[in-house]
């Protein structure tokens, strides 16, 4: 059974993490999305709120599970038995950082673990989830960024964050 996890913040998740997880399904068995629990990154949502998000937008691919993660990528990979990473390139900006992520996990791995990268659909190039972020704290629309749904939660975030 081929077998991927696509690791990340999805802090929030948008289109261009959707299209990825979507195109990811279709070439393996099992995908699990791992959400990274990292407090270091002072995320706008918890890990459990970021799961419960991909759950709720995920539900109806049956192939398609979320898992929250903390330490080494690797570790996780292997706890899983999984060999297989998929992580989305965007632009020539995401390339220096992913291929020494790739290299890294591949040395602590043993060279057990490799990553796969798709890239973005043109659509969604430029979408990141900090451009979604700030967008919506200066009360921008984010609606061709994110579902509904998690458009109304990034709304309410920013609200009870400022008072409103
Ligand atoms: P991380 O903090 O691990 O970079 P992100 O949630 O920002 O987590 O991104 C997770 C993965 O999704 C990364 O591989 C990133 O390159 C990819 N990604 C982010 N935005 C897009 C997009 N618009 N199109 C395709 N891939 C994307």
């Amino acid at each position: 059974m081929a077998k991927a996890v696509y690791p990340g913040s999805f802090d929030p998740v948008h289109y261009g993490h959707l299209d990825v997880i979507k195109r990811a399904a279709k070439m393996f068995d099992e995908l699990t999305v791992g959400v990274l629990d990292n407090n270091r990154k002072s995320p706008l949502f918890s890990v459990d709120e970021r799961v419960k998000m991909l759950n709720e937008l995920l539900k109806d691919i049956p192939n398609v599970k979320v898992e929250s993660f903390g330490g080494l990528l690797v570790d996780y990979c292997a706890s899983k038995d999984v060999q297989v990473v998929v992580r989305g390139l965007r632009a020539i900006t995401d390339f220096d950082y992913e291929l020494q992520n790739a290299q890294t996990n591949s040395l602590l791995s043993k060279g057990k673990l490799d990553t796969v990268f798709l890239t973005t659909s043109l659509d969604y190039s430029y979408l990141s989830s900090s451009a979604v972020k700030e967008i919506a704290y200066f009360d921008g629309d984010i609606s061709i960024c994110v579902p509904p749904v998690i458009e109304d939660m990034v709304k309410e975030k920013y609200c009870n964050m400022k008072g409103k």
